[in-house]
């Protein structure tokens, strides 16, 4: 079999990614939906894979891998990664999950980052209000993440936040000293929250990056006695193209609150360090952005070795992200703690691919399903109508 075309498409802001086949036999990738300008970067590598066998995996990622960065860099080669897989599972007529070695469980645990209401004032009171709807959704779920701080407009909106200037760049752009005022009013949200929430329901934040080190760990130790899931990125993270593992080492060894990293990072290597020194509690690569769903799995596999859990990044992957997130989660091992379950960003993605359940999230869990490949397939008909002028031939 030889691949005979790579296809980008803008379909309601998410690039999605189409390999075609001289066997009749296409696999689909996409990307964040947040990242419609990824487009040329896909096509870049369209002339490197032509003509090579989609089935050999690995073999076409070498030619392409090399040519990728931290998010949001390393996307195009990862939705082309899962594409192959993609491909590879309808031509053995398997569910990707038996090619990556097998499922070790049949419903894989998801998780929700609850940013899903307007918070303007950014108060305790705002932050119950906000998780006590997402209690009430359909999908029960188990493990909330709640972005705060550095990660949230609180850092822009409450005076005196924090030392220096506030930035108003767009994704994460404040950092720097907290002051106690700041500090105070972020334990007092999460206090809050946690108080509303029972105890069958656990609660991650989801802080910055933007912290320094002190302050990540007088937040971390004050956080204590709410026994969070985790902390995610406050020092080096989202959009932060290296890492930080000294000091997030300096930081974990200090507190018995988990720290989690690694949605912004490329490839294995790129962990290396951080898994090696057990700078943190908890990995989170995004399967979209590290280079696919067999690097993830290997990622897994190395954090594993080194007590270090794994809770794969995911809220903008979309339906086809889901069935990879599903597909790779179903066979990692038992650090395995529950994926970011990616909302579609508009509500007629279900109404244009086959393959989801009616309901996909029951008690925060999805059922692996068995379909070959992704297992998740395009309506054409229904899809085609959500294509712009110029990728009108996408699904030819
Ligand atoms: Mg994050």
């Amino acid at each position: 079999m030889k691949i005979t075309d790579l296809k980008c498409a803008i379909m309601g802001g998410t690039p999605i990614i189409r390999i075609t086949t001289d066997a009749g036999i296409d696999g689909y990738g996409q990307a964040e939906f947040y990242k419609s300008y990824l487009k040329p970067h896909v096509l870049y590598y369209r002339e490197m894979i032509i003509g090579l066998d989609p089935t050999n995996v690995e073999a076409v990622m070498q030619r392409i891998r090399r040519m990728g960065a931290f998010k949001p860099w390393g996307a195009a080669v990862s939705a082309i990664e899962i594409a192959l897989w993609d491909i590879a599972g309808k031509a053995a007529n398997l569910p990707v999950y038996k090619l990556l070695g097998g499922k070790v469980r049949d419903k894989v645990r998801t998780y929700i980052t609850t940013n899903r209401y307007p918070m303007p004032l950014q108060t305790p009171a705002e932050y119950v209000e906000n998780v006590q709807k997402i209690q009430g959704w359909s999908e029960g779920f188990t493990l909330f993440k709640q972005p705060i701080s550095f990660h949230s407009p609180m850092a822009i909106t409450t005076p005196n936040y924090s030392y220096g200037e506030r930035r108003n760049w767009g994704v994460h752009s404040n950092r720097g000293v907290l002051t106690r005022q700041g500090l105070n009013h972020t334990v007092a949200c999460v206090q809050a929250m946690r108080e509303a929430l029972p105890d069958t329901i656990e609660l991650a934040l989801d802080c910055g990056p933007g912290f320094l080190p002190q302050d990540a760990l007088r937040f971390a130790q004050a956080c204590e006695p709410f026994q969070l899931r985790w902390l995610e990125d406050m020092l080096s993270g989202d959009y932060a193209p290296f890492v930080t593992a000294d000091q997030y080492r300096d930081v974990k060894t200090r507190t018995s609150t988990p720290l989690h990293t690694g949605e912004q990072m490329y490839l294995r290597q790129n962990f290396m360090e951080l898994i090696e020194k057990r700078a943190v509690d908890v990995i989170g690569p995004d399967p979209l952005d590290v280079g696919g769903i067999a690097e993830l799995k290997w990622i897994t596999e190395y954090a594993d070795l080194h007590g270090i859990a794994m809770a794969p990044h995911g809220t903008g992957n979309g339906v086809f992200g889901l069935a990879a997130l599903v597909q790779v989660c179903a066979t990692l091992p038992d650090n395995f703690i529950a994926f970011e379950y990616p909302k579609a960003n508009l509500p007629w993605w279900y109404d244009i691919v086959d393959g989801l359940p009616d309901q996909i999230v029951k008690d925060s869990y999805v059922d692996v399903w068995d379909r070959p490949g992704l297992g998740v397939t395009f309506r054409v008909n229904a899809a085609k109508k959500y294509l712009e002028a110029e990728d009108k031939a996408f699904f030819e």
